[in-house]
C-alpha cells in the first residue's frame, strides 16, 4: 500500500463525522479560549496552496486504490461496511489516509470539512484556489464546510464570502460560545457579541449555511443567566441556519481548570444547567434555526427541533426532565453517561434501569456519595 500520508487535524464537527478533513491550516492562530485544551502548546501555522493541493492529490490516489480493492474483492467499486471493516481492521496493511479515505467514500464521498480551527484566515485567493482544485479533483464533492473565528469572517466581505460560496463553501461553523459580552472577554474568546453579528450576519447575507455553537455552562454560577439571554440575543439578531450546543466540561488542560481550583468560577451542576438551556430556549425568539444537541457532553440529546415550530416541544423535554424525583434524574444522568440511555423514554425501560440502579448502587458502595465524581469522569472520557 502506498506510503506518502495527507495531514489530517484533530478535530471535525460532530456533523462532520463522514467528511473529508482537509488541512489548510494548522491549529488555532487565536488559541487563548479559557475552555478550550484542543491546540494548546502547538504552534499555528498556515500551509500554502501548493501543499494543500498535493494533499488533495494524494487524497486522489488514496480514492483510485480503495475503489481497485473494492473490484478485488468483487464489490464493482462500491465501499460497503464489511469493506470499510476490513480496512479498519488491518491498520497495519491499510495507513490511516487509507482508513480516512474509506470512511468518506462509505458515507458517499460527497462533503469536506476544512481545518483546522480558523480557515477563514487564509487570504480569499488561496481559499479560492483550493476550493477550486477540490471541486476539479472531486467533482462529485456537494458541500465543503469550515470552521471560522468570528473576528475572521467579520472583516471578510460578503462579496468575498459570496464568491467561497459560489465554489462550494456551503457551510460555516462558528463558536459563539456565548453572546454576553462580560463572559466572551472572562473566557478570552477575542471577540465580542457585536462581532458575532457581524460575522453571522455577513455568512448569512452571502448564502452560506451558518452552524452558531453554543456552550452551556460557560457563565458558572455567577452568570449563567446573562449568558442565557444574552446568547439568545445574539441568536435572535443573527438567526442562524443552525444553533449547536456542546456543554462546557472542565479538563485540567483547560485555563478555566485553574479559575476553578482558585474558587473564582463555580461550575453549575448538571441540572441548572438544564435550567440555564431553558432559559436559552424560551428567550429566542423571531428565528427559523435548527436546534440540535448532537454532542455527547449534552444531558439531553433529545432537545432538538426546528424554531419556531418546535420551541414548546424542546422546553417540554426540559420540564419533563425537571419534573423526575432527584432520584430519577441522578439515575437518567449516571445512564446517559454511561451510555445505557439516549432519551427520557429509555428511563422506563426496567432493564436498563435496574442496570444503572445497580452501578450506582456499586459507586456509592465503593465511594459514598461519588456519583457525581463518576458523571464527571465519564464525561472527561468523552473530550
Ligand atoms: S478559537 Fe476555537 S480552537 Fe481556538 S482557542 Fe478558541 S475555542 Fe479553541
Amino acid at each position: 500500500m502506498a506510503s506518502a500520508q495527507f495531514e489530517q487535524g484533530p478535530i471535525r464537527p460532530p456533523s462532520e463525522a463522514y467528511s473529508l478533513l482537509l488541512r489548510v491550516t494548522r491549529n488555532c492562530p487565536w488559541n487563548r479560549c479559557e475552555f478550550c485544551h484542543i491546540y494548546k502548546g502547538q504552534k499555528f501555522s498556515l500551509r500554502t496552496v501548493d501543499e494543500v493541493k498535493k494533499d488533495i492529490d494524494l487524497v486522489h490516489e488514496r480514492v483510485s486504490e480503495v475503489k481497485a480493492l473494492s473490484w478485488e474483492r468483487g464489490m464493482g467499486g462500491e465501499i460497503p461496511p464489511s469493506l470499510v471493516n476490513e480496512i479498519f481492521n488491518h491498520p497495519d496493511r491499510y495507513p490511516e489516509g487509507f482508513r480516512s479515505v474509506a470512511l468518506w467514500l462509505y458515507g458517499g464521498g460527497k462533503t469536506v470539512f476544512l481545518q483546522d480551527a480558523n480557515s477563514l484566515i487564509l487570504k480569499t485567493g488561496d481559499l479560492i484556489d483550493i476550493l477550486t482544485y477540490v471541486r476539479e479533483r472531486f467533482p462529485s464533492v456537494a458541500r465543503i464546510t469550515t470552521y471560522a473565528r468570528a473576528k475572521t469572517v467579520a472583516r471578510k466581505t460578503v462579496e468575498e464570502l459570496r464568491d467561497l460560496g459560489r465554489l462550494g463553501l456551503s457551510r460555516i461553523h462558528i463558536g459563539l460560545e456565548t453572546g454576553y459580552d462580560r463572559l466572551l472577554d472572562y473566557i478570552q474568546k477575542g471577540v465580542t457579541a457585536r462581532e458575532h453579528i457581524q460575522a453571522g450576519r455577513n455568512v448569512k447575507e452571502a448564502g452560506i449555511s451558518l452552524s452558531e455553537y453554543v456552550m452551556p455552562g460557560l457563565g458558572g454560577k455567577g452568570m449563567w443567566r446573562q449568558h442565557a439571554t444574552e446568547t439568545a440575543r445574539v441568536l435572535n439578531q443573527i438567526d442562524p441556519d443552525f444553533i449547536r450546543v456542546r456543554t462546557l466540561k472542565v479538563l485540567k488542560t483547560m485555563p478555566l481548570y485553574q479559575k476553578i481550583e482558585s474558587g473564582e468560577f463555580v461550575p453549575l451542576t448538571d441540572d441548572e444547567i438544564v435550567m440555564e438551556e431553558r432559559l436559552l430556549i424560551q428567550t429566542l425568539e423571531g428565528i427559523h434555526s435548527t436546534f440540535a444537541s448532537d454532542h455527547i457532553l449534552n444531558l439531553l440529546e433529545e432537545v432538538e427541533g426546528r424554531f419556531p415550530e418546535d420551541k414548546a416541544k424542546m422546553l417540554s423535554v426540559i420540564d419533563r426532565y425537571l419534573a423526575l424525583p432527584e432520584s430519577e434524574r441522578a439515575n437518567f444522568r449516571l445512564g446517559r453517561r454511561a451510555g445505557v440511555y439516549r432519551s427520557l423514554d429509555d428511563l422506563s425501560n426496567g432493564e436498563l434501569h435496574t442496570q444503572v440502579e445497580m452501578a450506582m448502587d456499586r459507586i456509592e458502595l465503593q465511594s459514598p456519595g461519588g456519583l457525581d465524581r463518576a458523571v464527571s469522569d465519564l464525561m472527561e472520557s468523552f473530550i
